[in-house]
């Protein structure tokens, strides 16, 4: 009986493609790990910055009317049909058989939702026999085809989607994500000298940690949480960094060894706040005041109520700090809610701790707190879920707030 080989898919991202130099690089490590008899499909952001460009580009030209969200999406789809058939050609060219699929070639379905498309449904065929044939498979991320026969592109960064969804569609052993930084860290490296690589990370958590600031399309850690594919997240630049690895890990070995409670500290800046003082406090007066915000696209954060005794309520909110002269005129003509004033504030920043471990043992918000306090950070909103504790703090504070909170939980030791 012949053993099957290993399945990889690998992505990536623009950073990694940015030259012609890179791009052969790239090309390189494929070719490296092929001779290794792995059977691979590589998945292609856009070179650098080219989507951005080409954005830039239908804007200028676009005058008055905003460009169409069919035609920015067939333009947005280009930078990718650049690189995987550049890929291809630079993987042929080290001696390797190679061919690159566009996304509807490589049977990739979504919905008409231009600019940020949901994958409907991959029909992996064509990508399974080009395997069989003895190819390696590039694909172009970032895009799909419609119904009615038109490309879509699936969110920006969502590249790492498109190799997920292969991933799972192919049953690959492990989705692997090529990016410029070593892997996930358990907090911002430029504000926590100590900040180190997560060895490995499960599903639930890397998902706060991806909408937290470490940047991976959290759309693809969803997928892949759904249909169970093994990540790892490392460096195209560093061949030493042994990166990130993403699953589930809670039944196997090694969950003896990394369970540590918190996995990291993640940080955000630029958060603005909107206070509404003497908010009548009745049933429904929540969504009100949610509704028009939401229709206007801004996403509210964290969201806290003061009780009154005399029937009014204070409710903070915080937005980013782009939207919140946005998020305080849209409030304040809010004629659904009465409420005596309204207040803002902008400079604050976000400091969480993240981790399953902390599911069913109390303290750790104590700690936290205390931690901030013994730095004298002052915390201005608190929230927490079952495994994230987060508080928002002066943006010039986040430095010590970050630093304190990473100290505290020991996250910069294995
Ligand atoms: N090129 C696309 C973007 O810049 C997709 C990606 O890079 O993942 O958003
Ligand atoms: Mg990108």
């Amino acid at each position: 009986m012949t053993k099957r080989n290993q399945l990889v898919v690998q992505k990536f991202g623009g950073s990694s493609l940015a030259t012609e130099e890179l791009l052969r690089n790239v090309a390189k490590i494929v070719c490296e790990r092929r001779a290794k008899g792995t059977d691979l499909v590589v998945c292609v952001s856009a070179m650098g910055n080219t989507t951005d460009e080409l954005l830039q580009l239908a804007n200028r030209l676009s005058g008055e009317r905003s460009p169409s969200p069919r035609e920015t999406d067939a333009l947005m789809s280009t930078g990718e049909l650049v690189t995987a058939p550049l890929m291809g050609i630079a993987i042929r060219g080290l001696g390797h058989e190679a061919i690159s699929l566009s996304g509807r070639q490589a049977g990739i379905r979504t919905d008409e939702t231009y600019g940020s498309a949901r994958i409907a449904n991959i029909d992996p065929q064509r990508v399974l026999d080009e395997l069989a044939r003895g190819k390696i498979v590039v694909v172009a991320g970032f895009q799909g085809l419609t119904q009615a026969g038109d490309t879509a592109t699936l969110g920006r960064g969502a590249s790492d989607l498109t190799a997920v969804a292969i991933a799972a569609a192919i049953n690959a052993d492990v989705c692997e994500i090529y990016t410029d930084v070593d892997g996930i860290f358990t907090a911002d490296p430029r504000l926590v000298p100590e900040a180190r690589v997560i060895p490995h990370i499960g599903y639930e958590e890397m998902l706060e940690m991806a909408s937290l600031g470490a940047k991976m399309n959290p759309r693809s850690i969803e997928m892949a949480a759904v249909h169970n594919v093994p990540m790892l997240i490392t460096s195209t630049f560093n061949p030493n960094a042994s990166g990130t690895r993403i699953g589930n890990f809670e039944d196997t070995d090694i969950d003896m060894e990394i369970s540590k409670s918190i996995t990291g500290a993640p940080t955000e800046r630029s958060i603005g706040r909107v206070t509404m003082q003497g908010v009548e406090d009745r049933p429904g007066i929540a969504a009100s005041i949610m509704t028009p915000l939401a229709e206007a696209g801004i996403n509210v954060d964290v969201i806290v109520q003061n009780v009154s005794s005399d029937g009014l309520a204070d409710i903070s909110f915080t937005v980013k700090e782009e939207n919140l002269v946005r998020a305080a005129e849209i409030t304040s003509q809010n004629t659904d809610v009465d409420f005596a004033s309204i207040a803002t504030r902008d400079g604050l920043a976000k400091v969480s701790v993240v981790g399953t471990g902390m599911k069913n043992s109390p303290g750790y918000a104590a700690r936290m707190f205390r931690a901030l306090a013994d730095a004298g950070v002052n915390i201005e909103m608190i929230t927490t879920s079952e495994i994230l504790i987060t508080c928002i703090v002066e943006e010039a504070q986040l430095q010590a707030a970050a630093n304190a909170v990473h100290a505290e939980f020991d996250l910069g030791t294995v």
